[in-house]
């Protein structure tokens, strides 16, 4: 921290200067995809996020993580349950000394017909990756330049999200990397994991 203070990290991170982001995809980028995630002990951290975090918490990069949770819409679990596994991987992190600045996840599917589905959260709503609700909300209370930041994601649907919020965007390739193929969409880069997306970031002079 008192090293962080002498490079001027925490002096960059005063809110009333625009702030510079790198936003995160959560299940495939930090922690490992597995399909549906609904129970804290399914979570275990991605090879390199530590790593990853690490770099970010020491430069002028705020780290926002940025998560469609339709689990709880689908009848697998409760809100609570989301909470239980966002605050999981905020422990992991800890634990290893490193933190997101904040997460923020949409609960919400718009598609109805599931047999379990929970009818309060089956919306179309407006923080839906790709739709840019969430990021949004963070660029308000962070005072987020978008132009200046970045989305790193394992999908074409955080791609498309990036885009949609004016931010750069990197791909990486570990969990469906890139598969899903829902969005026709060119990522500015493609890193094998978050590490090197972020290494690949924070290389760059601006
Ligand atoms: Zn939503």
């Amino acid at each position: 921290m008192e090293s962080d203070i002498r490079n001027g990290v925490v002096a960059a991170k005063n809110l009333s200067k625009p702030q510079k982001c790198v936003f995160l995809d959560r299940d495939g980028v930090l922690n490992k995809h597995i399909g549906l995630l609904y129970k804290p002990e399914q979570l275990e951290l991605e090879q390199t996020a530590v790593a990853a975090m690490a770099r970010l918490n020491t430069s002028q990069y705020l780290a926002v993580v940025i998560t469609n949770q339709p689990v709880v819409a689908r009848g697998l679990c409760e809100i609570e349950d989301v909470d239980e596994i966002q605050n999981k991987l905020q422990t992991l992190l800890g634990e290893n000394h490193v933190y997101a600045d904040d997460m923020f996840y949409c609960p919400h599917h718009p598609d109805k017909g599931y047999p379990e589905e929970n009818p309060a959260y089956k919306i179309e709503c407006g923080c839906r990756k790709p739709k840019t609700g969430m990021l949004m909300t963070a660029a308000v209370k962070y005072n987020i330049d978008l132009t200046n930041s970045w989305f790193i994601g394992d999908t074409t649907v955080d791609i498309k999200t990036g885009e949609n919020a004016g931010a750069r965007t990197v791909l990486v390739r570990t969990g469906e990397a890139g598969g899903d193929r829902k969005y026709d969409v060119t990522p500015d880069f493609t890193a094998d994991d978050v590490l090197g997306a972020v290494e690949y970031i924070l290389s760059l002079k601006d």
